[in-house]
């Protein structure tokens, strides 16, 4: 699928679990979030079969956060074409030490039984846990080489989620902060930090933005996304389903929950 706009065309790359987005400039193109490591495949395919483009035209990648579907396929894509990463300034600090390490094992093996349940054969999604950003994000920076992009750091997902902000076209793209799961928007799996969460929802509605690219569940245009965030603020009040509270245990392994002091 794709999007026009007036200084580029958005392509929405099916990747193994969740959708990448991959922005078309004359010049360049900048990938918003890499997929799993097996979506490199993926990546590459849709650059030569669709656009017409070797992957090396891709100036720059972006780490949303440190999940295998969001971060898996990045340090493969600069090994090959030399494309920077870029990501907020703590992201390897997620899977660093030996709890950091168990929650990678963790978080890999949840990614694989999400694969399952949408029917995908099985593939490869190891990656490695520490990724090296080639440069590093603060909140409210805009991207280097894509000024048009500003940068908002979001924590409560994890605790380095940064979202993408385009003013001009009234675009953002939300990584996992909110996931559209058969027609119903949902809180990602986990809310490590909920009161930091309501900090970002509160954020991100305060946006003048119409259209939301989530890489659960593709690009929805609304009239209203901040009664879209206040949703799922009011959704952080529930109580957490058995499945909530299951995932919530196995993810609190990084040292970062520690860090936070929880
Ligand atoms: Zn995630």
């Amino acid at each position: 699928m794709q999007m026009s706009y007036l200084s580029f065309t958005i392509h929405v790359i099916e990747g193994y679990i969740s959708s990448i987005y991959l922005v078309e400039y004359d010049d360049s193109m900048l990938l918003l979030d890499s997929g799993c490591v097996n979506d490199v495949k993926r990546i590459e395919e849709y650059c030569k079969q669709v656009i017409n483009r070797p992957p090396g035209d891709i100036k720059l990648a972006v780490v949303s956060h440190m999940h295998p579907d969001h971060a898996g396929g990045a340090a493969a894509l600069r090994s090959k074409y030399g494309i920077p990463i870029v990501a907020h300034k703590d992201v390897d600090l997620w899977y660093s030490g030996l709890g950091g390490s168990l929650q990678h094992k963790l978080d890999c093996y949840m990614a694989m039984s999400v694969a399952r349940t949408n029917k995908r054969n099985r593939e490869r999604i190891l990656f490695n846990p520490i990724i090296h950003p080639d440069i590093l994000l603060n909140d409210l920076q805009v991207l280097p080489f894509f000024e048009d992009w500003a940068v908002l750091h979001t924590p409560g997902h994890t605790l380095h989620d940064i979202v993408l902000y385009h003013h001009q076209e009234a675009l953002l793209y939300i990584g996992d902060i909110i996931c559209d799961v058969k027609g119903k928007m949902l809180l990602p799996l986990p809310v490590l930090f909920p009161t930091l969460m309501e900090n970002s929802y509160d954020k991100l509605s305060a946006l003048n933005s119409s259209t939301i690219l989530m890489a659960h569940g593709g690009a929805k245009h609304t009239g209203n996304v901040p009664s879209l965030f206040m949703a799922m603020k009011e959704q952080l009040k529930q109580p957490p389903t058995p499945f909530m509270r299951k995932i919530h245990r196995w993810s609190t392994f990084t040292p970062e929950v520690k860090r936070q002091g929880m």
